[in-house]
């Protein structure tokens, strides 16, 4: 299922509404159909038995793959650089499919400090269950990845952006790192999407993202991919045929109608971030702005030369405490209170109430969330009436 060469060199949004669908499909259909099937019939035992001496390729059951599936693997992987790609049924199936399939007792894991809590949750607790140890170094500095390597360490783990504050990796450096030491490189890019980054172009070994946010698109889907060589992927793909957290056709369908407005969506998310982020920078009200296309962002000049646009997630902290916070959440009429990102909906979150809740304030520091963060995700709203809702919140606030 590699990527056919002519694609690659076509642009994202060509590439997000054609690549990996052929034609004609099944009755003459222009859409891809939707093969909502558990299992694959065999005309006879001969049929069977040339699929497992693999003279044939076809499906089998659905825990191994589908049609509909495999339709959107091959857009992720063109829109990628990817050789391959393989769908889960959610990002953290992705994640720990993947991580399961790389790392074995006695390994360790070097993992940068801003990320998902989710992640951190698998490598922390449940993989030092299994005799697995982590490191964790702040996301910036290079010296402190570079030592914090062992002669048992299989992996370096990264997002860029990351979640939440934004922070940008600079992926040669990281790439540099890895293959100095042998060490598999992966990156969570789904702040980034295929459209405003392709770790892969840069070396990096496996690039993974919760497709539930801006692949889908629209919050209606649950997803998430790993892509890399056909070699990694195939390795991954082997493991979740045993792990099973495998996508629903439907859901694979819902994905492929979302990546087809891919481009435009994030063209207008990456404006409308940065039309806020702007508008937020410098307000007597707001004490920080983290996002990658500000001037003053500590990584601008790395985000600028590696990637097309800098997202759609601004993190800005207000001046005050929790409540400070809250009330410019609460006061904001266009976007709705929730976790995620990355959809057409605008969404808005306090960090410390939504992914940390459980945590004192002490805790939530010492992993670096403030009380008066604000995560807020842009949707394909008009700027302007995003910035004035959050104008009139922050002025009553
Ligand atoms: C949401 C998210 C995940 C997990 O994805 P799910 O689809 O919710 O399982 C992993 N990494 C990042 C950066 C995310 O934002």
């Amino acid at each position: 299922m590699t990527t056919d060469k002519d694609e690659k060199r076509r642009g994202p949004s060509t590439l997000a509404v054609h690549a990996g669908e052929s034609h004609p499909k099944p009755g003459n259909s222009l859409a891809t159909p939707i093969i909502q099937t558990a299992t694959f019939t065999f005309a006879n035992t001969q049929e069977l038995s040339d699929h497992f001496e693999r003279r044939i390729e076809r499906e089998e059951y659905g825990r191994y793959g589908n049609p509909t599936q495999r339709i959107a693997e091959v857009k992720l992987a063109a829109l990628d650089s990817a050789e391959d790609a393989l769908l889960f049924g959610s990002g953290m199936a992705a994640m720990t499919t993947t991580l399961f399939a790389v790392l074995s007792r006695g390994a360790h894991v070097v993992v940068t400090d801003d990320s998902y809590r989710r992640t951190r949750q698998f490598l922390n607790q449940v993989l030092h269950r299994f005799g697995i140890e982590v490191s964790t170094v702040p996301a910036g500095d290079y010296d402190a990845m570079n030592d914090a390597i062992r002669p048992t360490t299989r992996v370096l783990l990264s997002e860029s952006p990351t979640n939440p504050y934004n922070r940008v990796l600079d992926l040669e450096r990281f790439v540099e790192i890895g293959r100095r030491h042998r060490v598999k490189t992966i990156i969570d890019a789904t702040f980034a999407t295929p459209y405003n980054q392709r770790p892969l172009e840069f070396g990096v070994d496996l690039v993974m993202h919760s497709a539930t946010k801006y692949l889908g698109g629209h919050n209606d889907l649950l997803a998430g991919v790993v892509l890399g060589s056909a070699d990694l992927v195939d390795g991954i793909r082997s493991l979740q045929a045993v792990t099973g957290g495998v996508v629903d056709p439907f859901a694979a369908y819902l994905l492929i109608r979302g990546l087809k407005t891919l481009a435009l969506r994030i063209e207008r998310q990456n404006a409308n971030a940065q039309a806020l982020a702007e508008f937020l920078d410098g307000h007597a009200k707001v004490e920080a702005v983290h996002y990658a296309g500000l001037a003053s962002h500590p990584q601008h000049d790395i985000a600028r030369r590696q990637m097309r646009g800098f997202g759609g997630v601004v993190s800005f902290e207000v001046k005050g405490d929790l409540s400070a916070a809250t009330r410019v959440v609460d006061g904001c009429t266009i976007p709705q209170i929730a976790p995620s990102l990355g959809g057409v909906e605008s969404l808005i979150e306090q960090p410390a109430l939504m992914s940390f809740y459980e945590l004192t304030t002490e805790e939530r520091l010492q992993v670096g969330i403030k009380d008066n963060l604000i995560r807020y995700s842009v949707g394909i709203d008009d700027s302007a009436d995003l910035i004035d809702d959050l104008a009139a919140s922050l002025a009553k606030a």
